[in-house]
This record gives C-alpha cells, structure tokens and sequence, in this order.
C-alpha cells in the first residue's frame, strides 16, 4: 500500500533474534547485551500470522534480520514457510556469514532468493579490531559456497569506517571483479555506537575505485529492485558496486520499507522510535482485523525523511542496530 507520501511500501525487515556471534564495534558492546528472553522475542508461528497480514497490506518482499538471525534454531523453517505465502514474492536475509557453511544447504531447500553478507574488511587483525571474533576465511568460504547457487543473489554488505577500511575499498570492491555479486558500501549512520565511528561518503569511495579501475559507470539497473542502494559497473567486472548513502544523499524519498523488531514493534522508520507494538496486540487477543488496521496506520504514518542530519521533529530511536535488525 502507499504511505502518506504516496510511497509504495511493499518491503519489510523482520528482525528474529537480538542476539549476535560478532561484536561489531559499532554496533554492539564488547562485553555484549542483555538479551531478550525467549518469551520476549516472537514465536515463529506469531512472525508468519503478521507476514500474512503484512502481504496483505502489500509487502511482497522480506528480509529477514537480526542481530545475528542465523544463531537463532530454525530460522530455515521459517523461511520455507514465509516463501508460501500468497503475495510474497522474495525472501532474503542478511548476515555476518559466520555460520552460513552450517546452514546454506537447508536455507536453499527452503527457498531462500538472496543474502547479503556483512563484510567491513579482508584482513585478520582488522576483522579482529572490528568483530571482536570469528574469522575473514571463513566468510570468505561462505562467499564463495553462495557465488556456487545460480539462483541466489548475493550482495556484500560494508560499512564505511574511516579509521578501518578506507585504504581497502578497491580490494573490497575485486570481490565483484570475477564473481557476479554486488559489493555495497553503506555509510555510517550515527545511530547507537555508530555514533563514534566516523564514515566516507560515497564520493571518496567511488573517486578511489576510479583512480584504480577506470571509469565509474551508473549501471543498467541504477537503483536496483529493492533501494536504497545506488549501483555502478565498473570495466572488467562481472559484479556491480553500490553505494548506500543515508547520509550524503537522503534517499528518502524512494523509501519502500517498514521494519519489525524481534520483540514484534512495528517501526515505520529506523531513525525513529515510533511505531506500534503489535506483539502486544498479538497476545492480547488482537482478532486480524484489529492486526490489519494497526499495521496500515504504521505505513499510513511513516515519517517523509530520517533526521540524521538535522533538528527533526519526533521521537528519535534510542534502541541499538541489533535491537531494530539495522
Ligand atoms: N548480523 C547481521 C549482519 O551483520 O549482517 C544482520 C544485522 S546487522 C545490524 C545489519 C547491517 O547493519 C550490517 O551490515 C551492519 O554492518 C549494519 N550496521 C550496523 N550499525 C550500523 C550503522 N550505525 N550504520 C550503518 N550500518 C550499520
Ligand atoms: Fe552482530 Fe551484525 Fe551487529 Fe555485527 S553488525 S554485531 S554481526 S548484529
């Protein structure tokens, strides 16, 4: 459906877990979080009765997210079931990789359309100073274990960290050279801990891989099929780069998602802590009507832009990347 904006709102984030194997630094605290409790968090079966609902307020996309969503049992499961419904057209999820050698095949078999992999550097020590554990080779593997399914999408997910991965934006972006993948650098949102970890813009990136590859073309397919990214081709390469810049080029205005955190809040934007809570509705004996009409108001409301960078009007979102699936 459209929102106030007249945007068409047919894409959703479904955060599963808050939980994570990684401790990004600019995302989570080194000593780690107080994780929701099982009660807390959505039960499958409380996730695939609003994926129903959100179908038929129009979502045909779904990206399933988390914290880390592969930590959290069965997470393939609901994904075969998703796939079912009417309406939904793709079912994809983000990662840190980590555990994909364990769970790609049966992510596969349920039907899995895309995946991105979150990854901010090719050197050890530097994976090291950033995730706090686990290890570049083995998402390296699981790279290359997905580039193996024709029929999968696979994008590389970075994110700009000036005093981290400046100096190995060519050797991220390579990773598109002989591989039909997309490489993304996202800037940094000065949200949560990302607030002290400064970013490049898109314009710094994209004048080093011109400096070492050659000219930076828009390619064929510009923005893509879901946004917000910007996507490039660059001579030679099979893949194309994209660029994700919420901060040096607002893209709100092609803005096509909502977003549910684990514990079932339904936000209309990430910048914002609005939203409703529809895991209280849901356990309160909410009948689906009721669902529908708190679930269009949420697309109804959404704001026309983040706030990032100016004094906006609202409720800023004080909750972490992990607690709203970034
Ligand atoms: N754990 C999974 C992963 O890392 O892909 C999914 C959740 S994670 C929160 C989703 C994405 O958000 C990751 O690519 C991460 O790098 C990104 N992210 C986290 N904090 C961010 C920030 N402040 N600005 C921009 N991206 C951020
Ligand atoms: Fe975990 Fe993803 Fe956050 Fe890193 S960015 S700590 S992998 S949730």
């Amino acid at each position: 459906m459209r929102d106030g904006y007249g945007r068409n709102i047919d894409y959703i984030r479904i955060s599963v877990t808050d939980r994570c194997n990684l401790r990004c630094r600019y995302c989570m605290p080194a000593d780690g979080i107080e994780p929701t409790t099982c009660q807390e968090i959505l039960r499958f079966e409380e996730i695939l009765r609003l994926a129903r609902l959100f179908a038929d307020s129009g979502i045909q996309k779904i990206k399933i997210t988390g914290g880390e969503p592969l930590v959290r049992k069965d997470v393939s499961w609901l994904i075969s079931q998703l796939k079912k419904i009417p309406g939904i057209q793709q079912v994809t999820l983000t990662t840190n990789g980590l555990l994909l050698g364990q769970y790609l095949p049966t992510l596969m078999e349920a039907g899995l359309d895309g995946i991105n992999i979150s990854l901010d550097t090719l050197e050890e020590d530097t994976y090291q100073r950033i995730t706090g554990r686990g290890s570049v080779r083995q998402v390296l593997k699981a790279i290359e274990a997905c580039c193996d399914y024709e029929n999968l999408r696979v994008k590389i997910n970075t994110v700009t960290l000036a005093d981290y991965n400046l100096s190995e934006i060519e050797a991220l972006a390579a990773l598109a050279k002989d591989r039909k993948l997309d490489v993304r650098f996202i800037e940094m949102m000065p949200m949560g801990l990302g607030r002290d970890f400064p970013g490049y813009t898109q314009e710094t990136a994209l004048k080093r891989l011109e400096a070492a590859y050659g000219t930076v073309l828009p390619a064929e397919d510009e923005k893509g099929d879901s946004g917000p990214a910007v996507y490039y081709k660059l001579e030679g390469f099979q893949g194309r780069i994209g660029m994700i810049s919420a901060m040096s080029h607002i893209f709100c205005k092609d803005c096509n998602r909502i977003r549910l955190t684990a514990e079932g809040f339904l936000k209309p934007c990430l910048h914002y802590g609005t939203g409703v809570d529809l895991r209280q509705l849901l356990r309160t004996g909410a009948d689906d009507e009721i669902l529908r009409q708190a679930i269009e108001a949420v697309i109804l409301d959404k704001p026309e832009r983040h706030g990032f960078c100016q004094e906006t009007a609202g409720v800023k979102e004080e909750r972490k990347m992990w607690e709203i699936g970034g």
